[in-house]
């Protein structure tokens, strides 16, 4: 028998697909080797399993599947991107609050959110 997905898949699922939309559109190149040229993917520092980082916008970047996907997030060099762009201390308070536990995470209202950011940045992005 096929497995059902439940209620609370979907409503993850929704907010991870606007979330990643939103984080590929922001970067549009790779933020560890810089390419533009392949699909880009949602990388995330701090692993996607931990839901305190899952959903925030310094621990996800723009990867191209290569970096995200066959070297494993390049961490050391994502890590050195991230202290260059927001600084030590707030690269090591990302790394801390993985631990946090989070109860009744709003999957709706996260996608519902980054679907309205991810359709008002690509507006912009035409408009220029
Ligand atoms: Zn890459």
């Amino acid at each position: 028998m096929k497995k059902e997905k439940t209620r609370a898949w979907y409503k993850k699922n929704w907010a991870d697909v606007w979330f990643s939309r939103f984080i590929r559109e922001r970067d549009k190149r790779c933020y560890t080797c810089d390419t533009t040229s392949t699909k880009l993917q949602c990388g995330h520092f701090v692993p996607r399993q931990y839901l305190a980082t899952r959903y925030s916008e310094i621990n996800n970047h723009a990867q191209c599947y290569a970096c995200n996907m066959l070297y494993g997030g390049q961490p050391s060099k994502y890590s050195l991107n991230l202290i260059r762009d927001y600084g030590q201390d707030v690269v090591t308070n990302l790394e801390n609050s993985r631990h946090l536990i989070i109860r009744d995470m709003d999957y709706k209202r996260i996608g519902d959110e980054y679907k309205l950011k991810y359709e008002q940045l690509v507006k912009e992005n035409n408009e220029l």
